[in-house]
């Protein structure tokens, strides 16, 4: 069995803006009402870091995380596809997945991943 949640962000019916994860009011006009959209396709890399002590259920040595900016300013955390974060730099498109990121409990479990596109 395998756990999938997609990766979702809310736009506000009422002014557009985009929340991710979900609030139960929209932050500018405390409008209630959402419409799901998955946020797919490349964004920009915002920040990223490595990390080093993983919990169990990771097979690699390090990880990088990193942050990075959709269309409509959708900002959502994800893991980096490199081998070192020489790699990278702050503002390079990145390509989104969603993938399994580790095995937990003898299930995948999904998370979002960016691969570097420069
Ligand atoms: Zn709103």
């Amino acid at each position: 069995m395998k756990t999938v949640s997609a990766f979702i962000a809310y736009q506000c019916k009422r002014c557009g803006r985009m929340h991710y994860p979900f609030h139960d009011r929209c932050m500018d006009c405390k409008g209630r009402e959402f419409e799901e959209v998955k946020p797919q396709g490349n964004a920009k890399l915002l920040t990223y870091t490595a990390i080093f002590s993983l919990p169990c259920g990771f097979d690699q040595r390090f990880l990088i995380l990193g942050v990075a900016e959709f269309e409509g300013n959708v900002k959502a955390l994800g893991q980096v596809k490199a081998d070192s974060v020489d790699q990278l730099k702050v503002g390079m498109i990145v390509k989104s997945s969603w993938e399994p990121i580790r095995f937990q409990s003898g299930e995948d479990v999904y998370g979002l991943k960016f691969e570097p596109l420069e």
